[in-house]
């Protein structure tokens, strides 16, 4: 495999998704970091991205709700580099019918070298990286 560079801007296009038992956590996070957000690009599933909208008044381009499709949106959105980086709290104690979309979208993520958050610490660990306001050289696979 080759692979390639290329540049993140300053404004990253940043998706964001969690599951039922999840929810609650990220909109306490995205409140928490509303400030540097709101500076963002933001894309979500149907329900993460309709509470947020409602909860937090942020903008949010919305995709289909997990299971009915959206994770392989978001996978789809990653693999076509409009993605920089995804808040993706998923529920790692229940089974959920759409499991194989949740593998293949972390798997994609993972492919594509963008940086995932999966849990409220790995979240603050990287809001807080000073990638986030400034410019990122990432590593590619070239087509
Ligand atoms: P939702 O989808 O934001 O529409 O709930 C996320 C999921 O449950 O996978």
């Amino acid at each position: 495999m080759n692979y390639t560079i290329v540049k993140m801007d300053s404004r990253k296009s940043i998706a964001l998704i969690a599951h039922d038992n999840k929810k609650g956590e990220l909109l306490e996070w995205a409140k928490n970091n509303r400030e540097i957000l709101i500076q963002h690009k933001l894309y979500a599933t149907a329900t993460t991205g309709r509470l947020l909208e409602e909860k937090l008044g942020l903008n949010i381009t919305k995709f289909k709700s997990g299971p009915l499709g959206g994770d392989q949106q978001i996978g789809a959105m990653i693999a076509d580099g409009k993605i920089d980086m995804l808040v993706f709290f998923w529920d790692p104690l229940e089974p959920l019918p759409h499991d194989p979309d949740i593998k293949a979208l972390l798997r994609i993520a993972t492919v594509w070298n963008i940086p995932i958050a999966t849990n409220l610490s790995s979240a603050d660990f990287i809001i807080s990286s000073p990638f986030i306001p400034g410019e990122y050289k990432r590593s590619v696979p070239e087509i």
